[in-house]
């Protein structure tokens, strides 16, 4: 069984619409993949609606990256994703917290598309906005610079226009992980923290907030990610071990906003079994059963 529980459809910031995104999970010999769009459950439908096409032996998680904030290694708060499989979406709380999310997407989008229209006029914030599916990203800044020339790559513009210290940089209000943990599990979801040793995208979440969070209710750690090195997935394969969590190992598949393809790295079955009998919320659907 080949086993991808990370990807992103062009609903957020991947390219690929959900019914493609499915497709091609299938084409290229997964048995199952997760749809995790950032703070969003818009592309669920889609994706449900295309197992009517794919075999009984093809299975759909529902999921989502949720954006949270964490205890860095400096003392400051750090951005963190958190993973939500299999959760109930219908609850009012979490709902609302949803929302407010995408809100703080876009707000962030459009005040960084502006500070860089200012000095790019080619840049309209407008279209930027207007590309969009359901949840806003820095991607979709990087794709308008990439097409107007200023840079020649997604990666380049991340590294430079987009980064953390760029002057056209703007923060956004994610949710402290500690809460998103719990509505995920009141919701009979089950929460894994995503590439938290993911160095090059800046600090570190402290472990000690890890080791706090496994005593109240976090499912498992992403140990096998593209932007993690040996040594780190070694440190959270122990971690995993110490704290009894699960441990999943996903592309975190962006289609071309990325260069990492579909099924590069995969979540070993009996970690998948525990995580899918863990949940509560809702089940695993199956191809042509849609
Ligand atoms: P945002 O969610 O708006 O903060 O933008 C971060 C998103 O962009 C995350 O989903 C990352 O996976 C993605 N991302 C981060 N760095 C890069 C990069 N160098 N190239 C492409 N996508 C990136
Ligand atoms: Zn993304
Ligand atoms: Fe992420
Ligand atoms: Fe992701």
């Amino acid at each position: 069984m080949r086993i991808d529980l990370h990807t992103h459809s062009s609903v957020s910031d991947g390219t690929d619409t959900p019914a493609d995104l499915l497709r091609k999970a299938h084409a290229s010999g997964l048995d199952v993949v997760a749809l995790t769009d950032h703070d969003t459950t818009g592309g669920w439908a889609e994706a449900e609606s295309t197992l009517d096409e794919l075999p009984a032996s093809f299975a759909l998680v529902r999921g989502m990256e949720m954006s949270c904030t964490a205890d860095g290694e400096d003392g400051a708060p750090v951005p963190v994703h958190l993973l939500a499989y299999l959760f109930d979406p219908s609850g009012p709380g979490f709902r609302a917290e949803r929302a407010r999310l995408r809100e703080e997407r876009e707000r962030r989008v459009r005040a960084m598309a502006e500070n860089i229209a200012a000095d790019y006029p080619q840049i309209d914030p407008d279209a930027i906005l207007g590309s969009v599916g359901t949840s806003a990203g820095r991607p979709h800044i990087a794709r308008a610079l990439v097409a107007a020339g200023i840079v020649d790559s997604v990666d380049e513009a991340f590294a430079s226009l987009l980064s953390r210290g760029s002057r056209y940089y703007v923060e956004k209000q994610d949710t402290p992980v500690d809460a998103a943990v719990e509505l995920i599990a009141a919701a009979g979801g089950v929460s894994v923290l995503a590439h938290v040793r993911a160095r090059k995208r800046g600090r570190l979440m402290t472990l000690d907030h890890v080791r706090r969070l496994a005593a109240h209710g976090l499912g498992g750690l992403e140990v096998d990610h593209p932007d993690h090195s040996a040594d780190d997935r070694a440190l959270l394969g122990d971690l995993a071990a110490e704290l009894d969590l699960l441990t999943l190992g996903s592309s975190d598949y962006h289609g071309s906003n990325k260069t990492i393809e579909i099924g590069t790295e995969t979540t070993d079955p009996e970690q998948y079994a525990a995580l899918v009998a863990r949940a509560g919320g809702i089940g695993v659907l199956a191809g042509g059963q849609g």
